[in-house]
């Protein structure tokens, strides 16, 4: 049985493990979360006491964590892992960081004779939970093929973008039009209501007119209109405020330094940096909705 490290186990990460449990394989979790690490156990992971023990005899290496000067200082500055792990081992990281944090990352493995792929994903919580996210992958074709056994437990689409630093370039993009078209839905759906429309009935108009959206149809912002979503949970669990300002953030820096216009990425990361501001930051990213109440 292979055994994979899989470091990082909250919202996406937690789902993601008991997949890879689920495919066959023996996964050595390790979180900084005691809460993490008891979802891991019930999902059938076993527990490592650092991260370094959770690699040190592992076929593959899996990284799910907030962002690139954790997943840098966890590899290369800190814990070294890069150092622990066995030189046969393929690591994928998954989290969403900076293309220059993927890019050092894959430089300092293959410093070290490691395979690595930068793979970001796009689906959420509930792709992570069913299995079905797509993963957005950057490096060689051979270490992509490689990873396929473990991208296909966790995930239904898998993509090449490119070399190192591909998949995050593809998954900043993605994420900046997210943004965009969420708060688009959200303004569309307060405007339908403040002039007496019932939300759900106007969702299903927009559904199935030129305004249908993938935040429309399985993320709605507006509470109550679909189930299972963090709408009608006050907005708790799924994809948080802080790490959508974070990839907007990511997003506005590449586009600095392309010296690309990015109007509505630009209007969007200030919508979710004002929302953030006002004590959301841990909260679902679709709570964007509050800010176009006139009391919320
Ligand atoms: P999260 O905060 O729920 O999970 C991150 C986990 O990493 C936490 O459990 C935390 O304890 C752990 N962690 C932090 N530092 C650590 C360290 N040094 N060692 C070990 N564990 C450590 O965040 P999440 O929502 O699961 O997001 C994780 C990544 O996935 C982010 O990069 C995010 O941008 C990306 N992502 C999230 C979503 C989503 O819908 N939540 C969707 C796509 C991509």
């Amino acid at each position: 049985m292979a055994q994979l490290a899989f470091i990082g186990l909250g919202n996406m990460g937690g789902g993601m493990a008991a997949n890879l449990v689920k495919a066959g394989f023996e996964v050595v979790a390790f979180d900084l979360s005691a809460a993490a690490l008891r979802g891991a156990v019930k999902a059938g992971c076993k527990v490592a006491d650092s991260a370094t023990q959770a690699v040190a005899q592992a076929d593959y290496v899996v990284s799910m964590l907030p962002n690139g000067t954790i997943v840098e200082s966890i590899y290369i500055d800190d814990d070294k892992l890069l150092d622990a792990m066995p030189k046969t081992a393929l690591l994928i990281d998954c989290s969403t960081i900076a293309a220059q944090n993927s890019r050092r990352l894959a430089t300092e493995a293959a410093a070290r004779g490691i395979r690595c792929i930068d793979a970001p994903v796009s689906g959420g919580v509930a792709a992570a939970d069913a299995g079905t996210l797509a993963f957005m992958c950057g490096g060689t074709k051979a270490a992509f093929e490689a990873a396929g056994p473990v991208l296909n437990a966790m995930g239904a689409k898998l993509f090449l973008a490119g070399d190192s630093g591909a998949g995050q370039i593809a998954k900043m993009c993605n994420n900046m039009l997210l943004a965009v078209h969420m708060v688009g839905t959200a303004e569309s759906l307060q405007l339908g209501v403040d002039n007496g429309l019932d939300p759900a009935v106007l969702s299903e108009i927009m559904l199935n007119s030129s305004g249908a959206n993938w935040s429309l149809e399985n993320y709605n912002p507006y509470p109550g209109v679909m189930e299972n979503v963090p709408a009608s949970r006050n907005y708790e669990g799924g994809f948080m405020n802080m790490l959508m300002l974070k990839d907007l953030g990511l997003a506005l820096d590449a586009a600095t330094s392309s010296k690309s216009a990015v109007p509505m990425g630009s209007l969007a990361r200030s919508m979710y940096a004002l929302h953030a501001g006002k004590g959301n930051e841990r909260r679902d990213f679709s709570s964007i909705i509050e800010q176009f109440k006139k009391n919320p």
